[in-house]
């Protein structure tokens, strides 16, 4: 790409596993998706996206089959499942809460679905084993629920699914209930089974950094919409609305006014805080960079950066992240009240296209 290019790269589009077209579901007067489209490729791990409400599991609970479109089409591997029940759907579901049966071990749950498809004692012995290894607890085989720690819990509940060999696993916030340090460590798990077993994921979570480090695409969604999709880096790099700049990470937006001035193009655009470098207030910028002039108002130290909030001018209030490489006890940089530059290269800022203000 033109490292003077604002737009987005175009994305890919490929029909696979799972295809929603014009989905919509109220629930009485309340409208929780509007008319929605999506792919989901085959093999992929894609995830949706967004604040509390904005109608991800829905969406969700709409592929698996627990709640019925109010209008619109669902194909699942080409066929079209919109009036097809559940457990006639090549899915299987994850859910948070975990699910197992507490008197069974975790032998017992992981083979229930197997038993309950008439599978041989023989077949489904040596199916749970391997299902078991997966996801790394063959020496817990014989403990019952409660005697694992959320984490086992959950890989469990995962390994009960994935014995079934669905088309698409659907997992609903499966690491929510996860401290944090346990939640990273299932991440890499979860991306691992992932990659081994080839099958298509579709992920439900509101934790933008789970979203953007699991994913080989996220779909943003905002008010039963998807406001954009695409790989980790395009949404991150290139947010296509005000939204999705700000839902994912900080981002400092210029209007359109203050862009016109700076760089002669109305244009509202997104700077990354990271990208975003302080100068001394009298300090030569580079040819080609954009700049304004602004107070310190705050210093906030955040451990591996610290985060700088600048009032420049027309009341906008911009913030700059660094990395905190230098000495760990050396002098802050920067103080409340110093006039500085704020000053980033052209072609880090993103073009917002579809906000005007
Ligand atoms: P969260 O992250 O909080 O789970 P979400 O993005 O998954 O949120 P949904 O659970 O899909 O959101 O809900 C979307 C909207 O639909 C919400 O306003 C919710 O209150 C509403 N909703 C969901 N299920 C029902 C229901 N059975 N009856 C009425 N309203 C519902």
């Amino acid at each position: 790409m033109p490292s003077s290019d604002l737009s987005a790269p175009a994305p890919t589009v490929q029909v696979g596993d799972v295809a929603l077209r014009g989905v919509t579901k109220s629930f009485g007067a309340m409208t929780a998706v509007r008319d929605l489209d999506l792919d989901v490729r085959s093999g992929e791990f894609l995830s949706m996206l967004g604040p509390s409400g904005s109608g991800k599991t829905t969406v969700l609970r709409i592929i698996a089959g627990f709640e019925d479109a109010t209008a619109g089409e669902i194909r699942i591997g080409g066929e079209d499942v919109t009036r097809t029940p559940p457990h006639l759907r090549q899915v299987n579901t994850v859910f948070q809460d975990y699910a197992l049966f507490p008197h069974m071990t975790i032998a017992e749950n992981v083979a229930y679905g197997l038993a309950v498809r008439g599978r041989s004692r023989a077949d489904r012995t040596a199916a749970v084993t391997e299902a078991i290894a997966q996801v790394r607890l063959g020496h817990l085989a014989d403990r019952l629920p409660h005697q694992l720690s959320g984490g086992q819990r959950q890989r469990i509940a995962l390994a009960r699914a994935l014995i079934l060999r669905p088309r698409v696993l659907l997992l609903d916030e499966p690491l929510g209930a996860l401290d944090k340090q346990l939640r990273e460590e299932m991440q890499i798990e979860l991306k691992r089974i992932q990659r081994e077993v080839g099958i298509t994921f579709v992920f439900v979570t509101h934790d933008q950094e789970e979203a953007l480090t699991l994913s080989d695409r996220v779909a943003v969604f905002n008010e039963g919409r998807i406001e954009q999709i695409g790989t980790a880096r395009e949404v991150y790099e290139y947010p296509q609305t005000e939204f999705v700049a700000r839902f994912l990470g900080l981002s400092n937006i210029i209007p359109a006014a203050l862009a016109e001035r700076l760089t002669g193009r109305a244009q509202v655009v997104s700077v990354r805080p990271e990208r975003v470098r302080l100068l001394d207030a009298d300090a030569t910028v580079p040819a080609g960079d954009i700049s304004v002039p602004g107070t310190v108002a705050e210093v906030v130290y955040t451990g591996p950066t610290t985060r700088v909030l600048i009032d420049a001018e027309d009341g906008l209030r911009l913030i700059s992240e660094t990395q905190n490489t230098h000495h760990p006890a050396a002098d802050v940089l920067v103080q409340r009240g110093d006039r500085v530059r704020v000053a980033w290269t052209a072609d880090h800022a993103a073009a917002l296209p579809e906000t005007t203000a």
